[in-house]
């Protein structure tokens, strides 16, 4: 692992620990995600400069008009989508910095990510290897088509925000799966779609704030 910061008293194991508890006091209960979320070096996917803010409760700017999502909205949408079982499967559309990819590459068989911004993929691509996270396959491209070759998926998280649910992501998820994104336009709110044998049904969840889903790619 990278031993970048590594000397900075606010990227401690300790300052960790202390997210984790903030964490449990905001409602966060699935175990399993606090302690894999007090393993990560969050200060490692934030720019060095905004390392020391990187486990306060907020989301962070991490270039090309992106943010990384705030603790809690990481843990929540992790829990929702683990639902206290191990996850086979999962796939993600919005790499960004690769935190969230980071927490699921723990909790899942398998991780593939999309990420429209080629190159902040790029930098994400080099912070996950040194990372050792090796679990997961990154593509650059449009999420809103999926990743067809692979599905369908045990569990569906989408880390940018859209007034519709993508169709072709609805196809790919498996019957007894899972899918987790924020939806709406002024107002957002976490949305969670479970797949049964009979269809497909959809609960709305807190409110919270994402940058857009857009379509198409950017090459530089
Ligand atoms: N979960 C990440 C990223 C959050 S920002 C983190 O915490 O760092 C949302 C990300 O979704 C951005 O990186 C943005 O470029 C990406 N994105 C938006 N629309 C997309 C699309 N259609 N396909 C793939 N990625 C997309």
């Amino acid at each position: 692992m990278s031993v970048r910061h590594s000397g900075i008293g606010m990227t401690s194991q300790r300052t960790r620990l202390r997210m984790v508890e903030r964490l449990r006091t905001q409602g966060i209960t699935d175990e399993v995600i606090l302690s894999v979320m007090g393993s990560i070096p969050r200060h490692l996917f934030v720019e060095e400069a905004l390392a020391s803010r990187a486990y306060e409760d907020v989301s962070l700017p991490i270039n090309y008009g992106q943010t990384i999502s705030s603790p809690w909205t990481v843990a929540r949408m992790s829990e929702l989508l683990r639902a206290n079982e191990p996850l086979g499967k999962v796939l993600e559309i919005g790499t960004g910095c690769g935190y969230q990819t980071a927490v699921l590459a723990q909790i899942a068989e398998k991780v593939y990510s999309i990420e429209r911004i080629g190159p902040l993929l790029t930098r994400t691509r080099i912070r996950l290897q040194e990372l050792h996270v090796r679990n997961i396959h990154l593509r650059h491209a449009d999420g809103l088509h999926g990743f067809t070759e692979t599905a369908p998926f045990d569990g569906i998280i989408m880390t940018a925000v859209s007034a519709h649910i993508p169709p072709l992501l609805l196809e790919q998820l498996k019957v007894g799966g899972r899918m987790v994104f924020p939806k709406g336009t002024l107002k957002q709110n976490l949305c969670m779609i479970q797949r049964s044998e009979a269809g497909y049904s959809e609960t709305i969840l807190e409110e919270v704030n994402f940058v857009p889903l857009l379509s198409g790619v950017v090459k530089k």
